[in-house]
């Protein structure tokens, strides 16, 4: 995943100031930074749900959202992009499943309505990813039924349903209660040693340590620090990151 030369504002104030990152494939990216540094806003770039006012992101050599027309940029079709969409999976901090399906449905829900499976097939998926992130016993339950860190194990395997070849977490263990963090980040370190692209906002610096090929620090739009985690997390040379993990640490 390519992103080159970002550029995302609201209302006039600018949230990402020209963010170029490269993401290669099968790696870990961990994406660090204080509240209001952009990163969701950044995370939301890469899927195309917020559309940059400059720059562009790619994946395995295709634009994201957009296509080149001439010299410029024009935006796709939304069922192009929906298709592109759904290559590239969204875990998000409050799980959001959806709360009338069974555990089972909510993992094949995507998969059904595009057409990518048959149902049948969809639901035998959907119950071999369940099991994968250790929820195989509770395929009929509701998600109210679940305690938080079980709903977003579940977020997790319905993010999978479709094989994505990139997953973006946005803090996915911060409305988790302290006890269910480490189920939830187990899942997560699963999928890291098995090759799948993954793009992380966390302010978990220990799980960080552990799986992140790559740390990218934001502050205020722009990446002011970038390295494997020995380098960022230990030894990291901007005052702004330094300040960051000192007090997260
Ligand atoms: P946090 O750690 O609190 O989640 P963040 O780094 O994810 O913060 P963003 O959510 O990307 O930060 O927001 C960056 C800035 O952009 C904030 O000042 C936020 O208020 C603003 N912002 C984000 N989305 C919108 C929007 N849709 N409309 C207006 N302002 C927005
Ligand atoms: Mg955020």
């Amino acid at each position: 995943m390519e992103v080159h030369g970002v550029h995302k504002s609201f209302g006039g104030r600018r949230v990402l100031d020209g963010v170029s990152l490269t993401v290669a494939p099968g790696t870990v990216t961990v994406v660090l930074g204080r509240s209001g540094s952009g990163k969701s806003t950044l995370l939301r770039v890469l899927n195309h749900l917020e559309k940059p006012e400059a720059g562009h992101v790619s994946v395995g050599g295709e634009l994201i959202g957009v296509q080149r027309h001439g010299g410029r940029l024009k935006e796709r079709k939304d069922g192009a992009i929906l298709a592109q969409r759904s290559r590239i999976g969204f875990v998000f901090q409050n799980f959001n499943l959806f709360p009338h399906l069974t555990l089972l449905d909510n993992v094949a829900a995507a998969p059904v309505a595009t057409g990518r499976l048959p149902r049948a097939q969809a639901l035998a998926r959907a119950r071999e990813l369940l099991e994968r992130v250790g929820l195989g016993d509770r395929t009929g339950a509701y998600p109210r039924q679940l305690s938080g860190g079980q709903q977003q194990r579940v977020a997790i395997a319905r993010a999978l349903a479709l094989r994505p070849g990139v997953i973006l977490f946005d803090e996915p263990t911060s409305a988790l209660d302290p006890e269910l963090v480490g189920e939830v980040l187990s899942v997560i370190k699963d999928l890291a040693t098995g090759g799948t692209t993954l793009v992380i906002v966390t302010h978990e610096i220990g799980f960080a340590r552990e799986v992140a090929d790559e740390v990218v620090f934001l502050h205020e739009g722009r990446i002011v620090e970038q390295g494997p985690p020995a380098q960022v997390l230990d030894r990291p040379a901007h005052p702004r990151t330094r300040e960051f993990l000192s007090k997260v640490l």
